[in-house]
């Protein structure tokens, strides 16, 4: 039988501020850290002052670097998820970025990306375990079955 989807009841939002200087990933892993939450819904909006992304190159099965951005970017949309890797809450997000021309950029969040202003919305949820393991076909750690 197919295991999903699952269903999951919200038990929580969570409603934030990060403050400017702070690493994304690494604040948003920490919120889900400190309030354990091990499964749930990302969004956010905001500004970045650099940022990191990453493609995942399917012939390879490896992530890849983009060009680093190195000046402020609008955070048009990041949406994501949280569940459970070895154990610990873990923040899957992906980010629009645009300049100021427009002109987007998007990518798999990576360390290294810093909020100039970022407001996140983090909506816990009650449900199964939503575990994270490695998955042979595309190499990606994926959701366990
Ligand atoms: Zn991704």
């Amino acid at each position: 039988m197919n295991p999903w989807p699952r269903q999951y009841d919200v038990r929580k939002v969570h409603m934030g501020r990060a403050s400017e200087g702070a690493d994304l990933l690494n604040m948003l892993n920490e919120v889900c850290r400190e309030r354990e939450i091990r499964a749930g819904a990302v969004s956010l909006v905001g500004a970045v002052s650099c940022a990191v992304l990453m493609y995942y190159r399917q012939e390879t099965k490896r992530y890849e670097t983009l060009p680093e951005i190195t000046q402020g970017m609008e955070i048009i949309a990041g949406t994501g998820n949280v569940s459970l890797k070895d154990g610990a809450p873990f923040v899957h997000l992906h980010l629009l970025l645009a300049d100021e021309q427009g002109q987007t950029v998007a990518g798999h969040l990576a360390e290294g990306t810093i909020v100039f202003a970022c407001e996140y919305t983090i909506t816990e949820l009650d449900g199964p375990a939503l575990e994270r393991a490695h998955d042979g076909d595309t190499g990606l750690y994926l959701w366990r079955g």
